[in-house]
């Protein structure tokens, strides 16, 4: 894995700035497992789930879901054997946010995995980790070594494994993972029940994404209010990854509310070729596009979702004024029907469909009625699958159709002048360190 150096002018909740060693000792000297103890006496609970309310921390992982609601209805659930799964498979293309932490402060996870599950009443903590990442595999299961060695921190009733998950794009829908985590094929349950009623061999389980964890320590030491200030609209921070196409790639811990533009343009520090960048997808290949004019939005989930875009796992790709975005957008519904796994019958038509279209507008193949259709294939899949996948080509080929016509007419017309080639779709994320996407077995 690439070694990344994230900014040290923004440090808040990870400490990248006083530590770059991944021991206990180190992270005991920050202050480290000080907040799980302190909540590890406390029996009422309710309070617990308020605090992180207080904080508006959201999922992590992508949809973005309150974290208080997911844990609220996991606490309500009865049982003697509740789990806890931290999804450290991150398998979106491009993102490294959470292998970093896995690697880089793997003591912040556990004791963040720790406090959720303490307050969710979970007696055994899962976490799955891409066996891809294999630093950040041994750096964790060092980690719970030195932490099951230190009889200073009182987890006994908690017990903690490690499990390695396929580098396969679908093991990151969660109840794929919980199939993985079974020993079976990857594929998503049809809900309901949801995982927190039956989840991981039939338990309640609640399936938390690792950087969603991993900024609980930082809410129950400083406080809900702290943590909000941490962001410019107080809704805190949130890590994103800055791809390889950036002066500056990597992992940053940026406070949420910052405009499109200064991420870019601050944090990437623009375009490696030096050119204007044309548009960006903040949320990964099934966010939509948002074009220069903009990118004064904010890093928001919320407000992203008001311009036809949505903030994911924060994956942040760019495009150069110089990029044919049909050849992109091409490479993106590609990466859906290869990513698919088959198992509904209109997420197979959909994705396949879509992939042709582009292909076809590609090739120079067809009139502008061609275009019509990607509303017919949408319309006929809206709702019928058994996971999100299904909706994820929607909004790169909407936006991409509302803000790029001009290019795709100009394919079927053989006159792009952004291409000098008429080449084959790429994968998505191909080139792109960490990501990969493909089929279950
Ligand atoms: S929606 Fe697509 S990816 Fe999801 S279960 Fe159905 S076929 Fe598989």
């Amino acid at each position: 894995m690439r070694k990344l150096t994230p900014l040290t002018s923004v440090h808040a909740l990870f400490d990248w700035s006083k530590s770059h060693d991944p021991s206990l000792a180190a992270y005991r000297l920050l202050g480290g497992y000080q907040a799980f103890n302190d909540i590890r006496k406390k029996t009422s609970l309710e309070p617990l789930l308020d605090q992180i309310e207080q904080s508006m921390l959201t999922g992590k992982g992508g949809a973005n879901f309150p974290t208080h609601r997911k844990m609220r209805l996991m606490l309500a659930q009865g049982g003697d054997r509740k789990i806890l799964v931290v999804n450290g498979s991150e398998h979106e293309p491009g993102s490294l946010k959470d292998r970093y932490l896995i690697e880089n402060v793997p003591h912040k996870v556990l004791e963040g995995a720790l406090i959720a599950a303490h307050a969710v009443k979970a007696n055994e903590i899962v976490v799955a980790i891409n066996e891809g990442s294999s630093d950040a595999v041994t750096s964790f299961r060092n980690a719970l070594q030195e932490l099951l060695s230190n009889p200073d921190i009182d987890f006994s009733g908690i017990s903690i494994t490690v499990q390695t998950v396929p580098e396969i794009y679908i093991v990151g829908e969660e109840t794929a993972l919980l199939e993985t985590l079974e020993g079976k094929t990857p594929l998503p349950r049809s809900k309901p029940p949801f995982p927190i009623q039956e989840g991981l061999h039939g338990l309640p389980t609640l399936v938390q994404n690792v950087e969603t964890v991993a900024h609980l320590p930082f809410i129950f030491s400083a406080g809900a209010a702290s943590y909000r200030a941490l962001g410019r609209n107080g809704n805190g921070v949130t890590l994103c990854t800055l791809g390889k196409e950036f002066i500056n790639p990597g992992v940053y811990e940026i406070p949420l509310g910052t405009s499109i533009r200064e991420v870019l343009y601050e944090w990437g520090r623009g375009l490696q070729n030096g050119t204007a960048i044309k548009c960006v997808q903040p949320g990964g290949p099934s966010s939509g596009f948002l074009s220069s004019s903009d990118f004064d939005a904010p890093l928001d989930a919320k407000a992203l979702g008001q311009y036809g875009s949505a903030l994911g796992c924060a994956v942040i790709r760019a495009y150069s004024v110089n990029e044919c975005m049909v050849q992109r957008i091409g490479e993106i519904m590609h990466f859906f029907a290869e990513t698919s796994c088959g198992q509904c019958p209109r997420c197979r038509m959909e994705t396949n469909m879509l992939d042709t279209i582009v292909k076809q507008v590609l090739a120079g193949k067809g009139t502008p009625k061609l275009l019509d259709k990607v509303e017919d294939v949408i319309k006929l899949a809206t709702g019928q699958g058994i996971c999100s996948l299904i909706g994820m080509p929607v909004a790169p080929i909407r936006t991409g159709l509302c803000l790029f016509y001009d290019e795709f007419l100009a394919h079927l017309e053989n006159r792009c002048t952004c291409c000098t080639t008429r080449n084959e779709p790429q994968r998505v994320g191909q080139g792109i360190e960490g990501s990969q996407h493909d089929r279950p077995a």
